[in-house]
């Protein structure tokens, strides 16, 4: 899984303007994530483990494609500011 897209979902799910948690440990990022999906509707009826998967994959393939494309500052550019990169 990838750190950045972990790291991204993490903000959107905290509703957070950064990325507090100083950590690049996966295992605990996904662990505060888990903690606020139970006020997700959509991530209990699908499942949490599938619901970070689904979203991880979706944004990684967002990023993909800002690599390639983002010529002024986006919402990407803003999200990644977030977590710092
Ligand atoms: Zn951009």
């Amino acid at each position: 899984m990838h750190l950045n897209a972990l790291k991204i979902l993490y903000c959107k799910i905290h509703q957070s303007d950064s990325f507090i948690q100083e950590t690049d440990d996966t295992l605990v990022i996904t662990q505060l994530i888990y903690q606020k999906l139970w006020n997700y509707p959509m991530a209990i009826d699908e499942g949490f483990a599938l619901y970070i998967k689904r979203r991880t994959k979706e944004i990684e393939d967002a990023l993909r494609y800002h690599a390639r494309n983002c010529d002024s500052p986006c919402i990407i550019c803003s999200d990644l500011e977030k977590i710092g990169v």
